[in-house]
């Protein structure tokens, strides 16, 4: 019998459900004539902000710049520190140099793969401007720990929330916890455009009109800028694109609950892995197991016509652009993480049938 391939994730189906109404969406931008920061852009913060529980939605050009633009409204420069992790994409970092200041990488929980709060606490220097921790695969960090460490060192908490569209912490949305949520609309996301996008949340009006000047040339008022600004704005196309797929956000999200639960289920007791924290409020993003001999086990899945990816084979402070933050050895959760992850096929429209096979596939590797 000839298999199909199974493939990490299709984007092409979501858009075949949608086309409809992503066309509809599309004729709408073009009778209306306005192509960057209009009525669907302000439509979407009002709609995305609300399903986060705060007031304020601020649209920006990507991920990377809702996280640069969150950390310099919240007064992070040059000189400062804000702690981070190592396991994360680069952007997480990238954000922080953007903003001017130094990243500093601590170790995760060993069981959540997010920010461990001691290690967090133990990091904190006079220099230290924010905390920006990682709700990494749709997994809730320890807010309530961070949270409290933020307060009392009176440094400001940005979420890290690109892969968390959805994600929950004690029945309350991310994003709402911090200073500042910040989301990414990269197509692969949770919530993905059909090109670049970003969104910072804050319940914070300040906060929100400082961000709103820093995405266009630091302008309060038209033409005359009142801090230093630039360009990052978010399209009214990507914005149109995206009211359309948030009404289904909800339903995608629970969709990947259930299929992580299934990966679960079917994985449990299997030789050889490690499944992820089944934390209340996971969105799933990527559903990403611990695996002996993994680069072995990757090779075996890709002949048998299963694609897994890695998120990330090398920990930020190990990448050469960050080196100088941090010696190797240093991160010993990270660094052990990034040598068994293994991130297995996962995507709302994925059919049953190919997570059974995956599963099996998975099974038949260890238990020969
Ligand atoms: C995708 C991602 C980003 C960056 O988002 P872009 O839209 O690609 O700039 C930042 N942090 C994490 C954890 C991400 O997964």
């Amino acid at each position: 019998m000839a298999r199909s391939p199974i493939p990490f994730f299709d984007l092409r189906s979501q858009a075949r459900d949608l086309k409809g109404p992503l066309t509809a969406a599309w004729e709408r931008v073009l009778r209306n004539g306005r192509y960057v920061l209009g009525p669907e852009v302000e439509a979407l913060e009002k709609d995305f902000s609300a399903r986060c529980g705060v007031s304020h939605g601020v649209g920006v050009g990507s991920g990377t710049e809702a996280l640069h633009i969150a950390l310099a409204a919240c007064g992070v420069g040059p000189g400062d520190e804000v702690i981070t992790v190592s396991h994360t994409a680069t952007a997480t970092a990238a954000a922080i140099r953007l903003a001017g200041a130094v990243p500093v990488f601590v170790d995760v929980d060993p069981s959540t793969w997010t920010m461990d709060p001691l290690a967090a606490a133990k990091a904190v220097t006079r220099k230290t401007k924010a905390l920006l921790p990682v709700h990494l695969y749709g997994c809730p960090a320890d807010l309530s720990s961070l949270r409290a460490l933020a307060r009392r060192k009176g440094i400001a908490l940005v979420e890290d929330a690109a892969q968390a569209h959805g994600a929950s912490y004690k029945g309350r949305p991310i994003g709402a916890w911090g200073d500042a949520g910040c989301f990414s609309f990269y197509p692969t996301k949770n919530l993905g455009a059909l090109g670049d996008g970003g969104m910072v949340v804050t319940s914070s009006a300040s906060l929100a009109k400082k961000m709103r000047a820093l995405r266009e040339y630091g302008w309060e008022e038209r033409y005359v800028s009142s801090a230093f600004g630039w360009n990052s704005r978010l399209d009214e196309l990507q914005a149109a694109f995206l009211r359309v797929k948030a009404l289904r956000l909800k339903s995608w999200v629970a969709r990947r609950r259930a299929l992580a639960a299934r990966y679960r289920k079917l994985l449990s007791g299997c030789p050889g892995i490690a499944l992820p924290a089944d934390a209340p409020g996971h969105a799933h993003h990527l559903f990403v197991i611990r695996a002996e001999k993994r680069d072995a086990l990757r090779k075996f899945l890709d002949r048998r016509g299963v694609q897994t990816l890695v998120h990330y084979p090398v920990p930020v402070h190990l990448q050469p652009a960050y080196a100088r933050h941090r010696r190797a050895g240093s991160l010993a959760v990270t660094e052990r993480l990034a040598r068994e992850i293994l991130s297995l096929p996962l995507y709302p429209e994925m059919p049953a049938g190919s997570l059974e096979r995956v599963c099996r596939e998975v099974r038949a590797f260890y238990e020969g």
